[in-house]
Parts: structure tokens; C-alpha cells; sequence
């Protein structure tokens, strides 16, 4: 391991050893099946590390983000892919700050207990993409139920989910003053919803990161389960989406290393013209530059970590952090592959799978330009450009 002991060991020896229970192995053949992990997520819920944020008023131990940050690291240092499990955790969030009381009694005691699988946000449409306010999936209140109309596209893990927060115009745009307002969200039960109104059709994509298209055609939902209020959902969604954006820099933060353990494990052991080719500068100065990228971007996570948890915004940190790691593991991603020559490309070397994965988050959940986007106009008070 590369860095030092830090105040989360025992957490990161207790995820690490819950992981060795899942060696690479797991892990290529789960991608070569291009199924679901469901043992390990099934362990990961049983040890009770997805309701990490849960309060203990809930059932859960009521830790903050910084600790789900590490488990969602040790993860994906450990070799596996926290991609399949994340959701669980931010998603709860969303049920915790904007839930009714009735809400959070229902579900978070089951979400602590690793009974209820909360691990679907349905926002992205196939027409609107990142400019979420023109999205066009609608819910008409009737007879004390929503009737859901609409499409959504690149939706995670549904197959794999109870339920899902879905993102839905309550009041045409053209009747609402600003047009991040007349958006709501509501629980969807996706055993209820699945084939009355709600049709999956799944898209197989680079990643084996599971994801669908969804049809909505009359689905109705309860009234009781729209979360928080009607009008306001995209501003709860938003509260939900520094939390995310800050454990993906951490999965990042832990592909980060695990490229260069290998990078650095295989350039001193392969002999090329009789030495090991780490001997070469060629060799070890990109290693060296990716573990600076990703120690530097380590630090901004630890920071946006921070302003969470003390309840301080966090938007910018939140984002930088998602840039910078994903971009560092990005890098790591290549130079490992460079160290390994045609071995990286070999699947049971295990980087190009975990070099397939991590590229993912250049794109999602936010891609580069919106992060440089909010960055430019939120951060440094450049002209809004849309
Ligand atoms: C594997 C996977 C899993 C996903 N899971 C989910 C999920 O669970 N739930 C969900 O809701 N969504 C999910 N998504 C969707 C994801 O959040 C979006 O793909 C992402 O936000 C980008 O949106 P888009 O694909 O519509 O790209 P677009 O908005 O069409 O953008 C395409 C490109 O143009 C750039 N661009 C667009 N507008 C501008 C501009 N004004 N200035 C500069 N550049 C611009 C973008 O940066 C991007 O590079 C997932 C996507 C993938 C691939």
C-alpha cells in the first residue's frame, strides 16, 4: 500500500478485508458475465457499509461523508467497483434531508438494515441530457396519485433496486418564473412500478455498469410518495448531488492507486534488456507524475469531505474533486497500461477492465465542460453560457 496509516485504518483494514473475500477474480468474471456482483453487494449490505450515513436514530451508525468516502475508496483500491453500490449511499441522503418523517420511518430503518435497495436516481432524458430543466417526463396529480408520462435514459442499476427517486416536471415550463422551478421527485417502488406503466429496456455499454432505458406510459405513483416539496425537487436533487459528486472523486482517488500499485509492482519485476524496466526514467517519471496527480487530487476530496460534514457549502470543492480525481485516475489508468505493454491488455491482468471502469467518470454522473462550466460562472463569476 502507498500511503502511510491515516485516522481511517481500522475502517479502510475493515473494508479491505471484506473485499479479500472478492479477489480480482470476482471481479473479471462478473465482467466477462456482464451480471450484476450481487454476493459482494450482498456482503457489502449485510456488513451494513451502504447505510453508512444512516443516523442512529435510523438504525445506522450515523457516519459522515468522509467515512462512506473511504468505504467507496477501499473498494475500488481493493480491485472492485463501487459503481455498483454508490448510488445506495447518496441516494438515502436525499430521502434523509427532504423525506416526511413517515417517509424515513418507512424506509431508512430497512435501507440501515440491508433489507431495501435504494440505488436508482432516474434524471437524465435522451432528448435533454445535462440541460435538466427542459426535461419532459411529466407527473399529473389525480385522484390522490401521480400519473407518470415520459422517458429516461442511462438509469443505474434498476434492475438491482426496491426503489428510485425519479425527477419529474409537476408545472409546464412555460408557467414557472425561473426554470429550475415546477420539477418534483417522488419514491418510485420498482416492484409495483415494473411492467404497469414503467417498461426497462437495458443498454449494454463499455462499462459492465448496468444501465436502462425507462418508458413511463400512465404509471401511477401515491401522492404520499413525492419527497419534500412539489415545485422544488430539482433544488433537493441538487443538495443530493455534492455528496455524489465528492464519493466518485474518492472512487477514483482508490482506481487511482490500484493503477499504480500494478504500475509499480510490474515495472520492478519485468526484465527488459536485462533490467527491470521501472530502471527506465521513461518508465518511472509518468508513474511518478500520476501518484502526485492523485495524491493532490486526494487532498480536494479530504477538503470537500470536510465542508459536508460540517454542514458548509461544498459545491465547488465537491465538483473540483470529481474533476481532479477522475482526470488523475484517468492518467493512472494509461500510464499502467503504457508500464504493462501488451500484458494490459490481457483480461486477467485486470487494467483494462478497471481502465474501462474509471474512464465512466469523465462523463458521469457530470461531465468535464459542466464542471469547468460551473467552475467559470459559479466560481469565478465568469457570463452564464446557458
Ligand atoms: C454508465 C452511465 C451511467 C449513468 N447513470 C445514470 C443514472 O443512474 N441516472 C441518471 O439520471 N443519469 C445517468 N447517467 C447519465 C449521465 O449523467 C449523463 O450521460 C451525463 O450527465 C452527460 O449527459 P449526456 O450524456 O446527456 O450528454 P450531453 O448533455 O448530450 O452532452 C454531450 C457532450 O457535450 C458537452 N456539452 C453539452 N452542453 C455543453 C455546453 N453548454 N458547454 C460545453 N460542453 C457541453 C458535454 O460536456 C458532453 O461532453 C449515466 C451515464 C452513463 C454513461
Amino acid at each position: 500500500m502507498l500511503n502511510e496509516p491515516d485516522k481511517y485504518q481500522d475502517l479502510r483494514d475493515a473494508v479491505r478485508q471484506l473485499c479479500r473475500q472478492f479477489p480480482d477474480a470476482y471481479f473479471r468474471d462478473v465482467d466477462a458475465q456482464k451480471a450484476y456482483p450481487e454476493k459482494f453487494v450482498d456482503a457489502l449490505m449485510a456488513a451494513g457499509w451502504l447505510g453508512a450515513m444512516i443516523p442512529e436514530a435510523y438504525g445506522g451508525p450515523g457516519l459522515g461523508l468522509t467515512e462512506a468516502s473511504v468505504i467507496v475508496e477501499e473498494i475500488n483500491r481493493s480491485g472492485g467497483n463501487a459503481g455498483a453500490v454508490h448510488g445506495q449511499i447518496y441516494n438515502m441522503g436525499t430521502l434523509l434531508r427532504h423525506g416526511s418523517n413517515a417517509q424515513k420511518e418507512k424506509y431508512l430503518r430497512d435501507i440501515a438494515a440491508g433489507k431495501l435497495r435504494i440505488q436508482s436516481m432516474a434524471v437524465t432524458e435522451p432528448t435533454t441530457g445535462t440541460d435538466t430543466t427542459k426535461i419532459k417526463t411529466t407527473a399529473v396529480k389525480k385522484d390522490g396519485r401521480y400519473v407518470i408520462n415520459g422517458q429516461k435514459v442511462w438509469i443505474s442499476r434498476v434492475q438491482h433496486s426496491d426503489l428510485m427517486i425519479l425527477l419529474a416536471r409537476t408545472t409546464p415550463l412555460a408557467e414557472v418564473k425561473k426554470k429550475s422551478e415546477g420539477m418534483s421527485i417522488f419514491i418510485v417502488d420498482l416492484h409495483d412500478a415494473i411492467g404497469r406503466g414503467l417498461t426497462v429496456r437495458p443498454i449494454p455499454n463499455l462499462v459492465n455498469h448496468e444501465t436502462n432505458e425507462l418508458f413511463f406510459d400512465n404509471l401511477e405513483i401515491p401522492e404520499e410518495n413525492l419527497i419534500g416539496e412539489e415545485g422544488k425537487g430539482f433544488k433537493h436533487i441538487l443538495d443530493g448531488l455534492n455528496p455524489e459528486r465528492t464519493l466518485i472523486a474518492a472512487e477514483c482517488i482508490g482506481d487511482g492507486y490500484w493503477f499504480i500499485d500494478r504500475a509499480v509492482k510490474y515495472a520492478n519485476q519485468r526484465i527488459v534488456f536485462d533490467r527491470p524496466i521501472g530502471r527506465n526514467q521513461g518508465v518511472q517519471f509518468p508513474i511518478a507524475d500520476t501518484y502526485i496527480e492523485v495524491e493532490a487530487a486526494n487532498l480536494m476530496r479530504f477538503r470537500a469531505c470536510e465542508l459536508y460534514d460540517a454542514h458548509k457549502p461544498c459545491g465547488a470543492e465537491a465538483n473540483m474533486a470529481k474533476h481532479l480525481a477522475a482526470k488523475a485516475s484517468w492518467e493512472a489508468a494509461n500510464v499502467c497500461m503504457q508500464t504493462h505493454g501488451g500484458f494490459g491488455f490481457a483480461n486477467e491482468y485486470d487494467i483494462e477492465r478497471k481502465f474501462r471502469e474509471t474512464r465512466l467518470y469523465q462523463v458521469a454522473p457530470i461531465s468535464t465542460n459542466l464542471i469547468f462550466a460551473y467552475v467559470a460562472e459559479h466560481v469565478l463569476g465568469l457570463p452564464r453560457s446557458f
